[in-house]
């Protein structure tokens, strides 16, 4: 079923305090109105156990920023999708641009990330998106193409907890978004990309976000295109009214 979904990654921000303020506004605010779409905090690591105990039994979820490939074990630094499952996670981010540029992560690393979240039942949000140079060079098709191709070798059962998310590079905390039709042209593409190599009803389910500077101003006309499903938020879901107004695009 294709979900309309507004998801705030939080990144490398906020206090532990700061954290648990947002998450009870959060929580409070849609709870007290009706919302068309589902709302998913991604916040750092420190604020997982806290964020579940806030929003458990609320209708607002949480996903992670990272996950290692192993269940447990001598890793020391990294965190194991088993454990962000016992607080809650039932999303997680894989493939950010910020993760690949900074943390070299490539194709196969992302794909053993994807099964690793997905063999804990959780849904995994999938982040690609062309650079400047790829736009400017009309290779932005083929560059995202590239960047999904790892998806195609999963099961059909599996290929269902994905989410995907297109964010192009040049969008991502530049104040600079794709605009609405630009947006479109390319989740229209992916969808029949997936509707290629995964079956129609693959397209017709899965929900394609869009993120890259989508803020208060320009959340409603993206949103509104027909492949649009939602937003990857990232500096406008650190405050609260932002946030919520993003979240309201769908009313
Ligand atoms: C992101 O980090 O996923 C993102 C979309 O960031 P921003 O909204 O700040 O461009």
């Amino acid at each position: 079923m294709r979900k309309k979904i507004v998801a705030g990654n939080w990144k490398m921000n906020l206090s532990f305090e700061e954290g648990k303020n947002l998450t009870e506004e959060i929580i409070e605010r849609c709870s007290n109105a009706k919302k068309a779409c589902d709302v998913i905090i991604i916040p750092s690591f420190i604020h997982l156990a806290a964020v579940h105990r806030i929003a458990d039994g609320f209708s607002v979820k949480i996903g992670s920023q990272n996950n290692y490939i192993n269940e447990s074990g001598a890793f020391t630094g990294e965190i194991s999708a088993a454990m962000l499952k016992s607080v809650g996670v039932s999303y997680g981010l894989v493939g950010h641009s910020e993760r690949r540029t900074y943390f070299n992560e490539h194709n196969s690393l992302l794909l053993k990330k994807i099964e690793a979240l997905i063999a804990q039942n959780i849904q995994a949000i999938f982040c690609f998106g062309e650079h400047q140079e790829d736009r400017k060079n009309k290779q932005h098709f083929k560059a995202v193409e590239e960047q999904l191709e790892i998806l195609w070798s999963l099961s059909a059962h599996n290929f269902k907890k994905i989410i995907l998310a297109y964010e192009p590079v040049w969008a991502i905390g530049t104040g600079k978004s794709a605009s609405a039709e630009e947006a479109q042209e390319v989740h229209a593409f992916v969808r029949g990309l997936v509707k290629e190599k995964m079956g129609e009803s693959a397209a017709n389910d899965i929900s394609i976000l869009y993120g890259g500077s989508c803020n208060a101003s320009n959340a409603k006309s993206i949103f509104a295109k027909p492949d649009v499903d939602g937003g990857l938020i990232g500096s406008a879901s650190i405050n609260i009214d932002d946030f919520m107004s993003i979240v309201k695009s769908f009313d």
